[in-house]
């Protein structure tokens, strides 16, 4: 099994397009699963033919404690402990702030009166459908006020289809935990780029990101055209391919507003995909 990761270092760049590309190219020969991991704003399945009635579908929750109290005597060690700020102790009333909590359950350890229990608290909602036969989709959705996305990545990755060939995570924007989170797990990274003067600052910090986690990685440019100077530049200096571009096609573009990415769009993409390397 090989696990990729399609990750920019900002939104808008082209993540999903490569990543469903790359899953509807590489399921004609492989048992894929793609999961999308931009659990805020997923949007793999509007390209696919996903079918929410048909999909299998579960509640996503976290542990969140909760208080015992006819055991607590608050002694206040729990409060000390959450180094999260989660929990307030006012005159024997406890107050709760869900948002800032980790679930780290730290506040389970050091209760001496075993008072804190495992509650849970809903964070999302995980779907998981059939494409086609060799074609397998995961996403969540997060609970609106749930600040936290990681959580939900976390639940996704670690229902993995163990049968799958290659692993395709769609990763959230930015550059942040969750982009780690799924990153950490990849043997591969694609990062997609736009050859412009923004696309080029934030392919340089998400660079940075992989580099620190020993990843191989490579480029695709996506609106490739006349710019293209401004990545290749780069990857000249940093010394990586640029294994696909995907023109600026007005006619792309229309199908894409209309929720189609076909394979069938540009001439060699399917070969260049099969000729990549993924033994590292
Ligand atoms: S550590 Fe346990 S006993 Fe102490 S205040 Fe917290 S819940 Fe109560
Ligand atoms: S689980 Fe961790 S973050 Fe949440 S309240 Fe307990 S100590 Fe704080």
């Amino acid at each position: 099994m090989k696990k990729i990761a399609v990750a920019s270092g900002k939104g808008g760049t082209g993540k999903t397009t490569f990543s469903v590309l790359l899953s509807k190219v590489l399921s004609k020969k492989y048992r894929v699963h793609l999961i999308d991991c931009d659990v805020e704003e997923p949007n793999c399945h509007l390209f696919l033919n996903f079918k929410e009635e048909f999909s299998e579908r579960e509640d996503i929750t976290v542990f969140t404690p909760e208080i015992d109290p006819e055991k607590c005597d608050y002694c206040g060690k729990c409060v000390e402990v959450c180094r999260f700020k989660a929990l307030l102790l006012a005159d024997k009333t406890f107050i709760k702030f869900d948002e800032l909590c980790h679930s780290c359950k730290g506040c389970i350890f050091v209760c001496p009166k075993g008072a804190v229990k495992e509650g849970k608290r809903k964070v999302g909602e995980g779907f998981f459908s059939e494409i086609h036969k060799n074609l397998f989709l995961s996403f969540a959705r997060m609970t609106v006020s749930q600040a936290r996305p990681t959580p939900l990545i976390s639940e996704l990755k670690s229902k993995i289809d163990k049968k799958a060939d290659f692993v395709i995570f769609d990763s959230p924007p930015g550059a942040s935990c969750p982009v780690v989170e799924v990153l950490k797990d990849s043997d591969r990274v694609f990062l997609v780029t736009e050859p412009t003067p923004f696309g080029l600052y934030d392919l340089g910090i998400a660079f940075e990101i992989v580099k620190e986690m020993n990843k191989d990685v490579c480029l695709v440019i996506n609106k490739s055209g006349e710019n293209d100077f401004l990545i290749e530049d780069f990857a000249k200096k940093k010394k990586l391919e640029i294994v696909l571009k995907i023109p600026f096609s007005k006619e792309f573009a229309k199908k894409y507003s209309d929720g189609e990415i076909d394979t069938d769009f540009f001439p060699d993409f399917e070969n260049k995909i099969f000729n990549l390397d993924y033994s590292h």
